[in-house]
């Protein structure tokens, strides 16, 4: 999936989706949460011009729809996933829990959606090499966002996490390999 990019927008300094997307191509392989060996951190792809299709593809939604500096993924913890929303859900895939979970700002784009009809799931990462833990949080958050209720769905938002934090994450069975300059 290809969604139109936001102009005037880039990745900068971020590089999260280097790290915790996985990939299992010929050229390619790298396991969750693994960051690229061809990623300098803080500065992105060193094989830019050669880079895999699916590097080429692949943005978060922080690229695509209007949210604002602060959610940029390195600066939020938080990687709004691009898949599933063409059937109504939006992932927030916190890679890192950091203060932007309190913040005003985050409220009220959660809460937004949730009150436009959009399902909102949270998912954490799990050690490097297993698949990451997800769940369909809108309903849990719904009295909250209904109420206006700012400090009851940051509650919310973290009991969930922490919940998620039990899951038996499942291993991804990549293998790295880096072969796309070879
Ligand atoms: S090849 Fe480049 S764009 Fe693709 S994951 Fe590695 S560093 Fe990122
Ligand atoms: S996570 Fe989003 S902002 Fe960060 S490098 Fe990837 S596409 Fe760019």
């Amino acid at each position: 999936m290809s969604l139109p990019l936001l102009p005037d927008r880039d990745c900068g300094g971020c590089v999260e989706c280097c790290r915790v997307i996985p990939l299992n191509l010929p050229e390619l392989a790298k396991p969750t949460g693994e960051l690229c060996a061809y990623c300098v951190d803080g500065a992105g792809c060193s094989v830019h011009a050669i880079r895999p299709q699916t590097c080429r593809v692949w943005f978060c939604l922080w690229r695509v729809v209007e949210l604002s500096d602060d959610w940029r993924p390195d600066r939020s913890g938080v990687i709004v996933r691009p898949d599933g929303v063409e059937d109504g859900i939006i992932t927030l895939y916190v890679v890192r829990p950091t203060e932007f979970l309190g913040v005003e700002d985050f409220f009220v784009t959660v809460a937004g959606w949730i009150a436009e009809g959009i399902d909102v799931a949270l998912s954490i990462p799990g050690p490097i090499g297993t698949y990451p833990a997800r769940a369909v949080v809108t309903d849990w958050l719904r009295p909250a966002v209904e109420a206006g209720d700012h400090p009851a769905f940051v509650d919310r938002v973290l009991r969930s996490l922490d919940k998620l934090t039990e899951h038996d994450f499942q291993p991804d069975g990549v293998t790295a390999r880096y072969a796309v300059a070879s």
